[in-house]
């Protein structure tokens, strides 16, 4: 009884036309029986079936020895006391990366999700099984749990179900394992909707009854075909249950309105032979109207070229599908295009083509009569420059196969990578430069407090979509710094050139500015003064021209035709104390040039000058009387004293004297007085116009080095 399972196995392995090692297949046989002695199925058979089941599919495959024996021990080193280091030793490395491979791919979680999760999900099962052989063990391990699915809860077997139907059964499909496909999908149709799966199946009973018909159309094809003298292979198959059942589902047909649950197709070598047979088989058959297609005039998108027609023979009706050669091979490398194209999916996927010699493989192998060396080409890296993790919820994300785990970050979301301040992959904590293996689960952790990333993480992600964003940030958290930094440097230069903005519109006086720089806007012009993208120093003249050409005008709005004549200065007059202010000549007393003057500050005229001895000045207030000089003036000067505060230096008296001697000052004494402090204070006299003339001069000196302070004494 014990040796049931294990010699029904061998009995096979030694019948099989491929050369198999069966004393090694015992071993692994008895090896894992042994392991799994104490485990039952839910069948309540020995646990031991299951591998042996999975290996007998394998076997029918065509499969290798060491998958044969890697199925035997599958579930050994998840299940058992058995370590991979043991079946290393008594295996074999291939064996024991065959085992590891099917036992990793386990630990993958389902959760439905939408398409686009789904097949990120069926990339990474491929991804993480390097050697497609992995994949192979799985598939069949799957089958013959779907054939006892039976044993297991309702939910279990929804739940399973689904998930081949979705994953298991698409990826049978891309390695062109019709078959195990087909009985897949039927499995699980089988449990996700028992009444529609019976009702098939009765309606298939009913119509095998028939089976007869199916094969004397077969014959009466090929016979035609052989009086035409037309060289040609006929094929022709029966539909599997699922694919009646999607075909009635999507297409909301009855059972009998399904017209190709048979179908026959005919190759052969030529196009034009391909309408020639299409006019033999309507010939032989009654062709219903309407029904048939020609895919080579017109061919599907995917490139799919053949002409189909529907045909009706004693009431049934089928399809007949005729093509030439080159046409079929297209057909059936677009396997994999043609499943994309049922679900909706579009465009030449690179893996397709990269699985297509593994279909092409699978297919010639029956010939070979040394399975082994066929199969070490088996091991394939799909996807060497892509890299599959997950997020701890299950959503798959696939990146650069170097990246890290910053990459990781702003792949889930631009705000995920910004606030990311540190990573734990399958649990544990990582650095941020670590990179990720096929189906790590990936956590970043994030933090409010988090000052965003860091200039190094340029050099340290590889995905240009992470790059991308990090430089985006910087871009953008530097605008405000810029803006915060222009803002300061323009506010202070009109300050210092006694601008003041609260007299104009600032965007009225800066337009012109925005307008030759295409700046949006104050804090445009902000951020590209911060930034160094404007020059202050090159905008100023400008701006204080406006300025001045701003005021103007307001003052010619407020007093379109003013009294005695306003004019800016006139006859070059200045007052001492204020700048930029209305000035006239008062016409009581005319003042010319060189007569002593005085300025009188009126409500809203601006300061009127009089001779210093006007009568009309007499009796006015003391507090409203500003010195006033004869603008160009070179003849009278006065004599004041300041002081200047400046970090003592070697050559500091020599700049205090160029800013003097340039400016043609009559300095009368200059002293230096050290402080304790390592400051100097310097004592000056020397010969001004006036009060203007004098903040013109202490103006410069305070942008000698080093001078912290001027000021009259
Ligand atoms: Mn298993």
């Amino acid at each position: 009884m014990m040796e049931d399972h294990v010699q029904s196995l061998i009995e096979l392995v030694e019948t099989n036309e491929n050369k198999h090692e069966a004393a090694r297949i015992r071993n692994a046989a008895v090896f894992a029986e042994h392991a799994h002695q104490n485990q039952k199925r839910k069948s309540g058979e020995a646990y031991i079936s299951h591998p042996v089941e999975v290996a007998k599919i394998l076997l029918s495959y065509g499969l290798d020895d060491e998958t044969i024996i890697a199925s035997l021990l599958h579930d050994t080193v998840e299940d058992t006391p058995v370590t991979l280091d043991q079946v290393r030793e008594l295996f074999g490395e291939e064996v024991a990366e065959l085992v590891d491979g099917v036992t990793k791919l386990g630990k993958i979680s389902y959760s439905s999700k939408e398409e686009q999760q789904i097949e990120n999900l069926r990339k990474m099962l491929l991804a993480m099984a390097k050697d497609i052989r992995v994949i192979m063990i799985k598939l069949a391990d799957r089958l013959h749990n779907m054939r006892t699915l039976e044993w297991q809860t309702p939910e279990k077997r929804r739940e399973k179900a689904l998930e081949t139907l979705e994953v298991y059964a698409p990826l049978a499909h891309r390695l062109g394992i019709q078959n195990l496909k087909s009985e897949l999908e039927d499995i699980s149709l089988k449990y996700l909707d028992p009444i529609g799966y019976n009702e098939i199946v009765a309606d298939l009973e009913l119509f095998h009854e028939n089976n007869e018909r199916f094969h004397r159309i077969r014959s009466m094809i090929t016979d035609k075909l052989k009086v035409e003298n037309i060289d040609a292979t006929v094929e022709s198959r029966i539909k599997h249950i699922y694919s009646i059942y999607r075909k009635m589902f999507t297409q909301n047909k009855d059972f009998n309105e399904i017209y190709d649950l048979y179908a026959f197709r005919i190759i052969v070598n030529k196009t034009t032979e391909c309408y020639n047979v299409l006019g033999l088989m309507h010939d032989l058959f009654t062709a219903i109207p309407g029904r048939l297609k020609d895919y080579i005039a017109t061919p599907k998108p995917n490139m799919y070229q053949s002409l189909h027609t529907t045909v009706s023979f004693e009431g049934y009706l089928f399809e007949i599908q005729i093509r030439t050669y080159e046409m079929h091979r297209i057909a059936e490398m677009g396997i994999a295009a043609h499943w994309k194209y049922k679900s909706g999916l579009s465009g030449q996927d690179p893996l397709d083509q990269r699985l297509e010699w593994v279909r092409r493989l699978l297919e010639v192998q029956d010939g070979l009569s040394d399975a082994d060396d066929f199969m070490k080409t088996f091991k394939i890296d799909l996807f060497a420059d892509q890299v599959f993790v997950s997020t701890p919820k299950g959503d798959i994300i696939t990146l650069h196969a170097d990246s890290t785990v910053i990459d990781f970050a702003y792949a889930i979301h631009s705000q995920v990578g910004n606030k990311m301040i540190g990573a734990k992959i399958n649990g544990r904590i990582v650095e941020l430069t670590s990179k990720m293996q096929n189906g790590d689960v990936v956590e970043i952790i994030t933090s409010e407090a988090s000052n965003g990333p860091s200039r190094d993480w340029l050099k340290i992600v590889r995905t240009n979509e992470a790059k991308a964003k990090i430089r985006q940030w910087f871009k953008k958290e530097k605008k405000e710094e810029n803006i915060q930094n222009g803002r300061e440097d323009l506010e202070r230069e009109l300050r210092r050139n006694l601008i003041n903005l609260n007299n104009i519109s600032r965007d009225e006086l800066l337009a012109p500015i925005y307008k030759r720089y295409a700046l949006s806007g104050f804090d445009d012009l902000c951020a590209a003064i911060g930034y160094g993208g404007v020059s202050l120093s090159k905008i100023l003249p400008k701006i204080k021209d406006d300025y001045s050409k701003i005021i103007k005008q307001q003052q010619a709005v407020q007093r379109p035709h003013p009294p005695g004549g306003i004019k800016k200065n006139p006859g070059g007059v200045e007052v001492d104390d204020i700048d930029n202010c209305l000035v006239r000549l008062a016409g009581c007393c005319v003042p010319v040039p060189g007569d002593e003057i005085v300025g009188f500050i009126t409500r809203g005229y601006g300061v009127s000058v009089h001779k210093a001895d006007c009568p009309n000045i007499k009796n006015s207030d003391p507090a409203r009387l500003v010195r006033v000089h004869w603008e160009g003036n070179d003849t009278e000067y006065f004599t004041t004293s300041l002081y200047l505060i400046a970090l003592n230096r070697i050559d500091l008296f020599a700049d205090i004297s160029a800013v003097l001697a340039n400016m043609h000052i009559m300095t009368h004494s200059l002293t230096m007085n050290p402080q304790s402090d390592g400051c100097v204070k310097v004592f000056l006299t020397i010969e001004v116009h006036g009060l203007s003339h004098l903040e013109v001069i202490a103006k410069k000196l305070r942008k000698i080095r080093d001078v912290l302070q001027v000021e009259r004494v």
